[in-house]
């Protein structure tokens, strides 16, 4: 069983079966993509791992915990932290007040008790989020207002208020839609960087230079249903994947 356990999702949305009998299993520390046509089932997926839809049925648990019928920010605590497909951050406020405010919230305390057991001061998590804004490469930023940034540096910025809170399990959900190739090499190589450090990932990606570049295990979804779990290179060559993908696909 993986730290992400996924059986026999199924929703529904009126007569649309959005997720058809999905089952997946995440091995701890590996990146796992989901990838899939438009429309296949992914953000649903995606939302049924963070408490923002329901499945009709099956079940989800992470570290053997269910995450079904919980809040979303118990779920947050519990170690999942998510990347939307739209950037959620606060326009009007600076970069590093966009990130100190998950790390007032963190989960473990790790970051509300010092050393000495004291409540740490707000100096101390401004450090924290200086420290994860120089990780994500936007430290020379922190004092502009968030909304000001390009798209690409936004998600950056997504990616830092994640990685505060010390996610055991991140998930991203088209991490490099819109971006500029370079950017897209830049993002890989800092999504490189939290895996190496032991952090499940599963991200759903299009680009399939990124897909192949970061993950471990593919996971293919098409019409709300999984036709093919495996690795990369297998994929490649996976007719029903290649079917999937209409034209002959970019694989
Ligand atoms: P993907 O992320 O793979 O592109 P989605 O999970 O966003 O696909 O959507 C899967 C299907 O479910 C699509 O046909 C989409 O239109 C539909 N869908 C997604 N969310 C809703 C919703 N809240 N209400 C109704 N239909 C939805
Ligand atoms: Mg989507």
């Amino acid at each position: 069983m993986g730290i992400l356990s996924v059986r026999n999702v199924n929703k529904r949305f009126g007569g649309l079966k959005a997720l058809d009998d999905v089952n997946l299993e995440v091995e701890a520390g590996t990146v796992h993509a989901i990838i899939g046509p438009n429309g296949a089932g992914k953000s649903t997926l995606l939302n049924c791992f963070v408490g923002r839809l329901e499945p009709d049925s099956g079940s989800v648990t992470f570290d053997g915990m269910s995450l079904l019928g919980i809040k979303p920010h118990e779920i947050n605590q519990a170690g999942v932290s998510r990347v939307f497909q739209t950037p959620e951050i606060f326009g009007d406020l600076t970069l590093i007040e966009n990130v100190m405010i998950p790390a007032f919230a963190a989960r473990d305390g790790a970051f509300t008790l010092n050393a000495w057991g004291l409540v740490t001061t707000h100096g101390e998590i401004r450090a924290r989020a200086l420290a994860m804004l120089t990780d994500v490469g936007l430290a020379d930023q922190a004092e502009r207002p968030a909304g000001q940034l390009s798209r690409g540096d936004k998600r950056r910025l997504e990616l830092a208020i994640c990685l505060v809170q010390n996610p055991k399990l991140l998930l991203l959900d088209e991490p490099t839609a819109g971006m500029a190739r370079a950017d897209t090499n830049n993002a890989i190589e800092l999504m490189k960087r939290i895996a190496g450090r032991g952090v499940t990932m599963v991200v759903i990606e299009h680009d399939m230079h990124v897909v192949f570049s970061l993950a471990e295990k593919i996971t293919v979804l098409a019409q709300g249903a999984v036709i093919a779990e495996d690795k990369p290179e297998k994929i490649k060559g996976n007719h029903r994947v290649q079917e999937a993908y209409l034209g002959g696909a970019q694989l």
